[in-house]
């Protein structure tokens, strides 16, 4: 382990009091805008070295080779895996910034307690609070990395990979709550055991609880009221306009969150839905398909909003752009050249990113799946519970 993450593991042990009774720091394994990760020993597991952990270290050695010197695992040995434990030995201690809300923090607990209990949720083990600092525990989930494992993804690893995540969502979703920010690095996917784990509540909410009026989406009387206040968005080829409201246009600008991370923001959270639902992470979701289908990470690159549906446009064309727009009493506007109208078709989008000529049937199963998930009406677009009746689940072609 690097010095520095030493020091850090040793200031909050020190300020902390009482954490290093029951928790060794081992590692850190992550950090983000709002938060550091650790791996942690809870002290308090009684002490033998069982199967289980020799086959944790054993994966993650197994996922770290080069291709080439990886082993998949038999359905033998898949037999004699040991099963989970009821107390895990290895925790992930979240050290939550003290910049963060106490509001916010406050939220990511109090969803994860409600969500305790659910499959494919990392379920929260409890939670400290000494002055400002709050550290959330969970069990440590061994993953491997996204980065490192898209490239040699089989479908019939996607299929794995999304029959989890999806799990996951129908119970985040039946709880009518939305996570807000499904990407990989917020789904720890353990390719042994083929399933993986939901983790960072920390832009999650329920559903309607940011409410700023109800969105043309949902309300359809509301039609010329909202298409007069529809906000304005303007780009040409030289330069995009990041906000291109008329001039003297004293109207208030629209709020909506747009919290989530680049790249895998739905259409209408870039169009400013004020009525967003849990079909946000459905989009994201297929981004994530996309991804792998592609075999290109990321699959979009954006540097802000803007740029976002530019690259959106590329794929689906003005004509789909400015119907998605409209459902929100927006409009959409371009001029770009390279945007043509009708767009592409998912198959030839994805051959051409993955470079191959043709595609598999599973693989024409999967890009199906996307299409129904990168659907830009969200109205439109699969459920949690729709995806996993899909076809691509059901009748698998390979
Ligand atoms: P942030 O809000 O900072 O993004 P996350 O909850 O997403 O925090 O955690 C950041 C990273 O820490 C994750 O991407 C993952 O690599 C690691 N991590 C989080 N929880 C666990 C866990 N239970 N087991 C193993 N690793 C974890
Ligand atoms: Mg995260």
């Amino acid at each position: 382990v690097d010095e520095s993450v030493k020091e850090d593991m040793k200031r909050l042990e020190d300020t902390f009091p009482g954490i290093s009774d029951r928790f060794r720091l081992v590692n850190r394994i992550g950090e983000g805008t709002f938060s550091t990760v650790y791996k942690a020993e809870d002290l308090l597991y009684n002490h033998y070295r069982n199967d289980w952990d020799a086959f944790q270290e054993a994966q993650e050695d197994n996922w770290a080779a080069p291709p080439s010197k990886r082993r998949r695992l038999s359905a033998g040995d898949r037999q004699s895996m040991p099963t989970k434990r009821r107390q895990p030995r290895y925790v992930a201690v979240k050290k939550i910034y003290v910049t963060s809300s106490p509001l916010r923090i406050q939220n990511e607990l109090e969803l994860l307690h409600d969500l305790r209990g659910c499959k494919s949720v990392c379920p929260l083990i409890t939670a400290f609070r000494h002055q400002d600092q709050v550290v959330a525990v969970l069990p440590y989930f061994p993953h491997s990395d996204f980065r490192i494992q898209y490239r040699t993804f089989l479908v019939a690893d996607m299929r794995h990979y999304f029959r989890s995540l999806f799990t996951a969502l129908v119970s985040v979703h039946k709880h009518n709550i939305l996570h807000r920010d499904i990407k990989p690095t917020n789904f720890l996917y353990n390719p042994d055991l083929r399933e993986g784990v939901l983790v960072d509540f920390g832009l999650a909410e329920r559903e309607g609880s940011e409410y700023t009026g109800t969105c043309l989406c949902v309300n359809p009387s509301h039609v010329r009221r909202n298409r007069i206040l529809g906000s304005y968005y303007s780009t040409n080829s030289t330069s995009v306009l990041a906000n291109g409201y008329p001039k003297n246009d004293s109207r208030p600008s629209r709020r909506a969150n747009r919290a989530g991370t680049r790249g895998f923001r739905a259409p209408e959270v870039l169009f400013k839905c004020t009525s967003q639902t849990t079909k946000i992470d459905m989009w994201s979701a297929g981004v994530i398909l996309l991804t792998l289908l592609g075999r290109r990470f990321p699959f979009f690159n954006s540097a802000d909003d803007v740029d976002a549906m530019i690259e959106m446009a590329s794929i689906f064309g003005t004509q789909r752009m400015k119907a998605a727009a409209a459902l929100h009493g927006q409009i959409f506007e371009s001029n770009i050249p390279t945007i043509g109208d009708k767009g592409y078709n998912w198959e030839k989008l994805i051959k051409w990113a993955s470079c191959v000529e043709d595609l598999t049937e599973s693989e024409k199963q999967a890009t199906r799946l996307l299409a129904g998930l990168m659907e830009l009406d969200p109205s439109k677009r699969l459920s949690a519970r729709e995806a996993l009746e899909h076809e691509f689940f059901t009748k698998p072609k390979d």
